[in-house]
């Protein structure tokens, strides 16, 4: 067997070796592990320092996660834009494969809680099935591969699927969104990591939502995808007293950079059915974008954004504050520091009288476009 898989087998899945590990009452959390099982890697357990703590409340089962009668279990009507098994066709040029139900560990606040944990993995003529309709989509030039975790999957059926994809002419990117790196650092294996860079351009989201889950061997792990060329993002999602403060997110994406991870996404957390315990203000949110932009890196400023309730996919959010007016004279600007600017707009009226012009009298705009890189 595989290294991977033998630590991957030693993970905590069972309410009373939860209590052995961490001292928690296994009668609490039976129903719970009943209707959403666990899982949580060695690596996952060894970062959790204390009961209740950020890495915690990610992954162990709360009895609250049953009080959740109202939350739909797909709210992203994910079920709805599916046109084959397993696939989701949700924006014009991109779609989104459920290759597999496993996670390396389950999250407590997951949107797929309804799928993750039960068996299942894509089967072959489901594969073909969606290649398929991939083939005669030529619009689609980009697929996300998901879950379930795409990456325990073992390696050879990366591999089929990957080649298989490889054979679709207009399918020109392949991303994996993972939470293997941070929660099963063993898994980036160098076999792994050789088969990826067959593939390329092939893309990686990973999951992270702590600056505590960026351990050394975590970094090192992404560091292993970055070297076989791999460009990574990170996807987070904002969660209540796991990281909804501007110092934790700052730390973060911090430590992101330095996996060599850039920060792509923070999500406000989706309405399912037994995660609404972990849900924040939308105002927490801005105030964590402002508390980065203009202070830091702006590498390391993630987008935020709203995934739709009722499959209308991902909407980005910015703070007002930046932009307090706009007309067609110019705009007024705020600052990171609050001091305001402002941005004249074209002259539209003279534009239009300029006579003609030859290449050769555009040399003065480019060069000034060039002075703006
Ligand atoms: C997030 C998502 C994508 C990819 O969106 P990007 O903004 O391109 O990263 C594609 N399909 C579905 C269904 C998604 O949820
Ligand atoms: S790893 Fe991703 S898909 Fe799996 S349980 Fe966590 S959030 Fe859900």
């Amino acid at each position: 067997m595989d290294d991977w898989k033998k630590v991957l087998a030693e993970s905590v899945t069972k309410p009373k070796d939860l209590a052995k590990h961490l001292g928690v009452d296994p009668k609490e959390i039976e129903d719970v592990v009943g209707a959403y099982p666990m899982r949580i890697t060695p690596t996952v357990l060894s970062t959790i320092k204390s009961p209740g703590d950020a890495i915690w409340k990610q992954v162990v089962p709360e009895a609250i996660e049953m009080d959740d009668f109202d939350a739909p279990d797909d709210p992203l009507e994910e079920d709805t834009d599916s046109p084959v098994p397993h696939l989701v066709h949700r924006y014009p040029d991109r779609v989104l494969l459920m290759v597999t139900n496993q996670c390396p560990i389950y999250c407590r606040f997951c949107t797929r809680k309804r799928l993750v944990g039960k068996p299942g993995f894509l089967k072959k003529g489901e594969l073909d099935q969606a290649i398929a309709y991939l083939r005669e989509h030529t619009e689609v030039r980009d697929i996300i591969l998901s879950g379930g975790d795409p990456l325990l999957l073992p390696d050879h059926l990366i591999e089929r699927i990957l080649k298989a994809l490889r054979t679709i002419p207009h399918l020109e990117l392949i991303r994996f969104g993972t939470r293997v790196p941070g929660t099963l650092p063993q898994r980036i294996t160098p076999e792994l990591c050789a088969i990826v860079k067959q593939y390329h351009p092939i893309y990686m989201n990973l999951h992270f939502n702590h600056p505590d889950e960026l351990t050394p061997e975590v970094k090192e792990a992404c560091w292993r995808l970055a070297d076989a060329g791999v460009p990574l993002g990170a996807q987070t999602v904002l969660l209540k007293d796991v990281n909804d403060d501007p110092e934790i997110m700052k730390r973060l994406m911090h430590q992101l950079l330095l996996a060599r991870v850039k920060p792509y996404y923070l999500y406000m957390a989706d309405l399912t059915k037994g995660t609404n315990h972990f849900r924040t203000t939308i105002e927490t949110g801005l105030k964590i974008i402002q508390s980065l932009q203009g202070h830091t890196s702006g590498m390391a400023v993630p987008h935020f954004v709203i995934d739709a309730p009722g499959g209308g996919g991902k909407i980005p959010i910015l703070p007002n504050e930046y932009l307090l007016d706009l007309d067609e004279k110019g705009a007024v600007l705020k600052n990171y520091e609050n001091k305001t600017y402002h941005y004249p707009q074209p002259d539209q009226s003279r534009s239009r009288e300029l006579p003609m012009v030859g290449a050769s009298s555009m040399g003065g705009l480019c060069s000034q476009g060039a002075m703006d890189d």
